[in-house]
């Protein structure tokens, strides 16, 4: 019982494939136990992260209203120091930053070397949200994807490592968190009517996201379809893939210069 959490790329991503439910058989409390593990890890790689301060990592969160953002981001934080990390979360565009081109506000986000950032929507808004609700023409989103592509190559050649999650929810499963969301006083703020309105683009958004995935799925920069119907299945592979990518940098200490030993008075 598997399934994969990458496309190669190239291939077509059809998000239809893949069980939003998918937990490899194990149960809450065994997932919880190797978020946690993984949590420990994390926070001592970003620490050396930090240290090294010569590359940086860049989480970015996408997935339907309900998928699971918000919650992600706790999990994450829970492990890493504030001090290595940066959240950002991408609102509709202000007048500023909409008279610039759509990366500008992207760009501008991106951590220094040495940190996390964790992005909460993306870049990503402006070839799904904005092509669902025709806010800009189809040449103008089209060109995007190759544009997209070269950003984030610059920033990977920079020292700049993507760990991009799609998190995969169905569509009954949005409709409960959505009527949780209706009835619970804690959650209502979070509803908006744009949420239902969305909510009925259902198959618009889910082709928009098939061809984002398809299109900016790069060898620097791919992305990863995390089956997040159950909340502890899609912390634990966020955990992970997060701890694998920092591992693979394995970042060093600075050397230490010993002289500095004979001065201490
Ligand atoms: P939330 O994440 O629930 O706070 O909502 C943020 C809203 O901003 C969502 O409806 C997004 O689709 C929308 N949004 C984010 N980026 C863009 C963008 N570039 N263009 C238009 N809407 C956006
Ligand atoms: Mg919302």
């Amino acid at each position: 019982m598997d399934q994969p959490l990458q496309v190669p790329p190239g291939r077509d991503v059809r998000l239809s494939d893949f069980d939003p439910d998918f937990h490899e058989g194990l149960d809450r409390a065994e997932a919880e136990a190797e978020t946690r593990r993984h949590c420990d890890k994390l926070d001592e790689l970003a620490y050396r992260l930090f240290a090294e301060a010569r590359r940086a990592v860049v989480v970015v969160l996408q997935g339907i209203d309900t998928s699971g953002k918000d919650g992600t981001i706790r999990m994450l934080a829970s492990g890493i120091s504030p001090q290595c990390l940066d959240v950002k979360s991408f609102k509709a565009p202000s007048a500023l930053e909409l008279s610039h081109d759509f990366l500008w506000r992207v760009h501008a986000a991106i951590p220094a070397h040495g940190r996390i950032g964790i992005f909460n929507r993306s870049h990503y808004e402006d070839v799904v949200v904005v092509r669902v609700r025709k806010l800009v023409p189809k040449e103008v989103w089209k060109e995007r994807y190759t544009q997209i592509n070269a950003f984030e190559k610059l920033l990977h050649d920079g020292g700049i490592t993507f760990v991009k999650c799609f998190l995969h929810i169905s569509n009954s499963e949005q409709r409960q968190r959505l009527e949780d969301r209706l009835r619970d006083p804690k959650k209502q703020w979070k509803l908006g009517p744009d949420d239902l309105e969305d909510r009925k683009r259902w198959d618009d958004f889910q082709k928009a996201y098939d061809d984002a995935l398809t299109q900016c799925n790069t060898d620097h920069a791919p992305w990863h379809i995390v089956p997040a119907d159950k909340k502890w299945y899609r912390n634990l592979v966020v955990a992970r893939l997060v701890r694998q990518a920092l591992e693979r940098l394995d970042p060093k200490f600075p050397p230490f210069d010993s002289s500095l030993i004979t001065k201490l008075d």
